[in-house]
């Protein structure tokens, strides 16, 4: 039977999501609950959001205090939480100048106008971008016209012109598309949609050192591999190869919608000015403090040290079963964004896998993608490993 609620968002909702039939109601930890109560292992985090986990006390504390105090009130003015949560957010990722966004998708946007911006007052003629083949970067004009499948796009050329895509991991793919018109280049460090992939460390390299050579501007989008979710606080502080624009959102705000880009002094000496761009809720009180709040407390709970300490038992454990399986090819990733990669197709699986109690979700080329909360902890492995075998047994 299905459920009301399920039935209201069916007749009111536009139907662009393929969402399976279940309603959420609550969170715990690693867990969520359906409007029915069942438990649900959640090695999902809602797309790598939550790192905390849900009903995190003192973020939630935190938040309330906030609300009773003030939500929003714009860019027009100061409010502290928003110079505070800049400055620790600068420091974890290693930049120097932040602009919030509310999600992944303007943070990108923003970076593609910081570097257009830059060329523009370099006067270097540049404007054109090279980014990477089953690359995601979002939904809005910008993003997914630098996100690398033909599907996301196609229904809505003429997008922003100027794209060229290059092989992910293929250097020379890079070098054949730089010209005297390439501004930056935009790649994730791990790709997360696009099949959980990820940049080797030569590849990181060699685009840092073509992006010197020619004054091109290297962005990275750590929407989905930032805020520790690969054992470093950023992706690219893993391959010690640091671009010039970072793109960040999802976990920054553990479900509240906030995003950033974040760029070095030198970069936005000659970018963005007054007047250039804005976002009436961006980095308003109340995101900031999520942000500021989340920050605090990965520190005191050394999330990012555990990330560290826990990762390997999880990729064992993935190990084991890839060998046990014939379905299965292999695991890819790093630290606690992994994915097993079948040569069958894995929605099937994925919905067995709820009606198991775990959620999981899907990458493309048939890739079961584990985005746990970051709390997560061995015995979460084993229930994963548990429940995945017998939905794959059903
Ligand atoms: C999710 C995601 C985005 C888009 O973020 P939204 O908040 O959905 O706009 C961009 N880039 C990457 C790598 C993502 O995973």
């Amino acid at each position: 039977m299905v459920n009301s609620k399920i039935k209201a968002a069916e007749e009111n909702l536009l139907h662009v999501y393929n969402r399976f039939p279940i309603a959420i109601e609550r969170g715990e930890g690693m867990y969520v609950y359906d409007t029915e109560g069942k438990k649900y292992l959640d090695f999902a985090a809602g797309i790598g959001v939550t790192g905390l986990g849900y009903h995190n006390q003192e973020l939630n504390d935190a938040l309330k205090e906030q609300i009773d105090k003030i939500c929003h009130i714009s860019n027009l003015y100061y409010h502290e939480n928003c110079g505070e949560a800049a400055k620790e957010l600068n420091r974890i990722c290693g930049m120097d100048r932040i602009f919030f966004t509310n999600s992944g998708s303007e943070a990108n946007e923003g970076a593609l106008k910081a570097a257009r911006r830059y060329a523009y007052t370099k006067q270097n003629g540049r404007y054109e971008y090279i980014a990477m083949e089953n690359s995601f970067h979002g939904r809005s004009f910008g993003s997914v016209s630098v996100t690398g499948h033909d599907s996301y796009r196609e229904p809505f050329e003429p997008v922003v012109p100027g794209v060229h895509f290059a092989k992910f991991n293929d250097l020379d793919s890079v070098k054949a598309l730089v010209s005297d018109k390439t501004c930056a280049i935009i790649l994730e460090p791990l790709q997360g949609e696009g099949g959980i992939n990820l940049a080797s460390q030569d590849f990181m390299e060699g685009i840092r050192k073509i992006c010197d050579e020619n004054d091109i501007l290297m962005i990275c989008d750590e929407v989905q591999c930032g805020m520790g979710r690969t054992g470093n606080y950023f992706a690219w502080q893993g391959f010690g190869v640091k671009p010039d624009i970072i793109t960040m959102a999802k976990a920054i705000g553990n479900g509240i919608p906030v995003g950033a880009f974040a760029m070095t002094e030198e970069v936005a000496r000659y970018s963005l000015r007054a007047g250039d761009h804005g976002a009436t809720y961006g980095g308003n009180p109340l995101s900031c403090t999520a942000v500021k709040k989340v920050i605090e407390i990965f520190e005191h709970d050394h999330i990012v040290d555990h990330v560290n300490q826990v990762a390997p038992y999880l990729e064992q454990r993935l190990e084991e079963l890839v060998k046990e399986l014939d379905c299965a090819v292999r695991r890819k990733g790093t630290g606690l964004m992994q994915g097993v990669e079948f040569n069958i197709p894995v929605g099937e699986i994925i919905q067995k896998a709820i009606a198991e109690g775990l959620l999981v979700i899907q990458a493309q080329g048939n890739v079961i993608r584990l985005l746990p909360p970051l709390i997560m902890e061995e015995k979460h492995v084993d229930e994963m490993i548990k429940r995945l075998k017998h939905a794959l047994a059903k």
